[in-house]
């Protein structure tokens, strides 16, 4: 009866995020009402692995019980106080934790609540930096093409993936598009700055894996060259570690992987563990000081989120960063990954299958078909019935489950992918 109530309500009253409310309809509503572990469980008492982590945030598992702890303690103390002309005890002690993670040399933590404002962040901060020191011409921002950071406006201006960002072309800043992956992009960019470099900002990019695009990976050496060619040229660089910060890619952050210290480093999703939302842009000292002038200057960084450094989600992080360590996360993570790339090449096996694409525990399996056919969505359908939830990025099967999986369930989620995929295609044909 609840049950039956509940999925009435949420076709009454709920707008759903990136779904088209027509079809919403024609599916029974799958409705999460407890965790455990990497499993989730619905209102009829059905149990699904999370096969994508929540969307990509969950880290330890759910219900991991150090985080649960923390956070119980946390709230008999404080719940939310102002970072705006007060501090608190979690919103600090997290910012030292993460600056003594984060690739070397920066040195500050702008609190914010989700990933786009991170990068939105990242953006004005450039953008003003340049403005601030007299550097007036300034003000163009490079991006790659198939890029997401987010779907607020400013992060949409960096965006290059048509189905989320064309239809707000009039809206947003002109920026520049390198149109090339991989080398080509830096070939691009080389020259691009050579040419115009006194009149851009900084570069954006999501450093070795661009997900949402569908899991595409980077060369390796193209970071570090494009770290080279911002700082020959005096331009930022900003990292976008919102899905690849916190383990991902197999180590704590991408830019680790080939020696990089951005300018800018975004940081959300998996920040909390995936209990809550928070987001962290972190800079250098060198930027921190473009903004300290007389406050008569109007020089000051105007921008703040009313939950700005929020003390449970702060909590919630540290308790994050010591389950790290104590469990040795990153450690064990690595016969996983060499485990999930063993796998995945089974999967060309499967006709239907184009492509697979790995970069640590980021997985996509990029299927054969036309976009309208939806044969991402019906894998994604299917593979519920092997009690396993995924989320496609259109025809790509993303696999990117907890860090805590072992490796007995990591097989079981791509034995149950693997069958759906088989399922559908046969079907299909039928
Ligand atoms: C998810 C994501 C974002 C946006 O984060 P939200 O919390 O959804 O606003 C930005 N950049 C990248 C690389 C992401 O994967």
């Amino acid at each position: 009866m609840q049950a039956r109530r509940l999925k009435q309500w949420d076709r009454e009253y709920i707008w759903h995020p990136f779904t088209q409310m027509k079809d919403w309809d024609q599916v029974e509503p799958l409705i999460i009402d407890s965790a455990d572990g990497i499993y989730l469980k619905d209102i009829d008492g059905k149990i699904y692995m999370d096969g994508v982590s929540s969307l990509w945030v969950n880290v330890h598992g759910h219900a991991q019980a150090h985080i649960d702890a923390a956070l119980k303690k946390q709230i008999d103390k404080l719940s939310h106080s102002t970072l705006l002309g007060l501090a608190n005890t979690p919103a600090i002690e997290l910012a030292k934790r993460l600056i003594g993670i984060a690739p070397k040399g920066l040195k500050k933590v702008f609190y914010s609540d989700n990933g786009s404002t991170a990068v939105e962040i990242a953006i004005k901060m450039a953008y003003q930096y340049w403005q601030n020191i007299g550097q007036k011409k300034k003000i163009r921002l490079v991006h790659l093409s198939h890029s997401y950071h987010g779907d607020t406006l400013g992060s949409v201006s960096v965006g290059g993936i048509d189905l989320f960002h064309k239809v707000y072309r009039k809206l947003i800043f002109k920026t520049i598009t390198l149109k090339g992956h991989g080398w080509q992009a830096v070939e691009e960019l080389e020259a691009l700055l050579k040419a115009k470099g006194e009149s851009i900002a900084a570069l954006v990019v999501e450093p070795l894996v661009q997900g949402a695009a569908g899991m595409r990976v980077w060369p390796e050496g193209v970071l570090k060259k494009m770290r080279a060619l911002t700082q020959k040229y005096n331009v930022f660089l900003i990292a976008d570690e919102v899905a690849t910060g916190f383990g991902r890619t197999g180590k704590m952050f991408a830019c680790e992987h080939e020696g990089v210290t951005p300018d800018f480093l975004c940081l959300a999703k998996g920040i909390t563990g995936g209990y809550l939302p928070l987001a962290a842009t972190l800079t250098t000292q060198k930027v921190f000081d473009g903004f300290l002038f007389d406050y008569k200057e109007q020089k000051t960084f105007f921008h703040g989120h009313t939950y700005t450094g929020n003390p449970l989600a702060c909590a919630a992080a540290l308790a994050n960063l010591d389950v790290f360590q104590k469990e040795r996360t990153l450690a064990k993570l690595s016969p996983k990954i060499k485990f999930l790339a063993k796998s995945l090449k089974m999967f060309y096996n499967l006709p239907s299958v184009a492509e697979t694409r790995q970069r640590g525990f980021m997985a996509g399996i990029e299927l054969k078909g036309r976009p309208e056919d939806r044969i991402g969505a019906k894998v994604c359908q299917q593979v519920r019935r092997y009690g396993v939830i995924l989320r496609p990025l259109g025809n790509v099967i993303v696999l990117m489950p907890p860090l805590s999986i072992s490796i007995e369930e990591l097989d079981y989620l791509l034995m149950a992918t693997y069958r759906s995929i088989e399922d559908c295609v046969n079907k299909t044909q039928e």
